[in-house]
């Protein structure tokens, strides 16, 4: 495994990589990785010679509320996870690396950052457009892949991409999840056993307001009624939000329309954790 620490580094062994004939798969990650990185680093080693799994826990998508200080990190168990899952280069910059002193420019991604993790986390996707526009220019991938977890994230990531002109594919895989639904994620890790019991409470009602979906309800506030209800029958747990919107754009719909894609967004708090989850359906589908 081939561990790289600057973006200078990195950009020479990638020139280096393509003039040799490898095409570039890149998964950026914050490490603390499981299973759903996993399945990302595996999806790219099936399409490309060369796989960069980028660690690094950036600090500006934090607010100065959450939990950057004590983000799990682990790289020696990180690098198995990475060797494992077929990937071949990791490349863990420091935070002076990508933030060196005067750095000063920060990219914000219009519309659909002001709703949902937008609103309620200032700032935070001005943080990841920017991270993400540096780590795909130091790694400059041919594809580079993300989780449907961070539902909100892909569409702030393809639209940097393709507003940017960034020559680079963005592939989305499906959310990894525990046996009881529960998706993966670093931040389970929070969770006391009587929490992560509970925490599965998320994936019952996206698969309820699925079937509601499916068996034909198309009114958004039934269907968020319903998931809310479920939800709330958990002690203790407070809901950000769970609503349905258009999957591409997040407006909101009172009616569904037929043959269109809508998603599930659901954010709680259970204890002190904040978890996401999210599903896409296919309306009359
Ligand atoms: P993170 O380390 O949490 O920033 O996540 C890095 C990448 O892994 C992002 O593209 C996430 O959406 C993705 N990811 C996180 N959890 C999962 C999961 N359970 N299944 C699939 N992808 C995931």
């Amino acid at each position: 495994m081939r561990i790289i620490t600057t973006v200078a580094e990195m950009q020479t062994l990638v020139r280096d990589l393509r003039a040799a004939g490898s095409t570039i798969g890149c998964v950026p990650t914050m490490g603390a990785l499981h299973d759903g990185h996993a399945s990302l680093i595996k999806s790219a080693a099936e399409q490309h010679g060369t796989v960069i799994t980028s660690i690094f826990v950036n600090p500006t998508q934090f607010a100065p509320t959450e939990d950057l200080s004590k983000y799990p990190r682990n790289l020696e168990r990180d690098t198995l996870i990475v060797a494992q899952a077929g990937g071949t280069v990791i490349f863990a910059p420091t935070v002076d690396e990508m933030y060196p002193s005067g750095f000063s420019t920060s990219i914000h991604v219009g519309g659909i950052t002001e709703v949902f993790e937008g609103a309620r986390r200032p700032g935070h996707f001005d943080g990841v457009a920017t991270i993400v526009a540096k780590l795909l220019i130091a790694m400059s991938p041919d594809e580079a892949y993300f989780g449907q977890k961070d539902y909100q994230q892909t569409l702030v990531v393809r639209t940097l991409v393709r507003d940017l002109g960034l020559p680079c594919t963005i592939t989305v895989r499906d959310t990894v999840r525990e046996a009881d639904g529960l998706a993966m994620s670093s931040r389970n890790v929070y969770l006391n056993e009587e929490e992560r019991a509970q925490a599965s409470s998320l994936y019952r009602a996206l698969i309820l307001a699925r079937t509601m979906i499916e068996n034909g309800e198309r009114r958004a506030t039934e269907i968020e009624h319903a998931m809310s209800a479920t939800l709330l029958q958990i002690p203790g747990l407070t809901i950000d939000y769970a609503s349905v919107v258009m999957a591409d754009t997040l407006a909101t719909c009172d009616v569904l329309p037929e043959k269109t894609n809508v998603v599930l967004l659901l954010a709680v708090r259970i204890g002190t954790t904040r978890l996401i989850d999210n599903m896409r359906c296919t309306v009359g589908g």
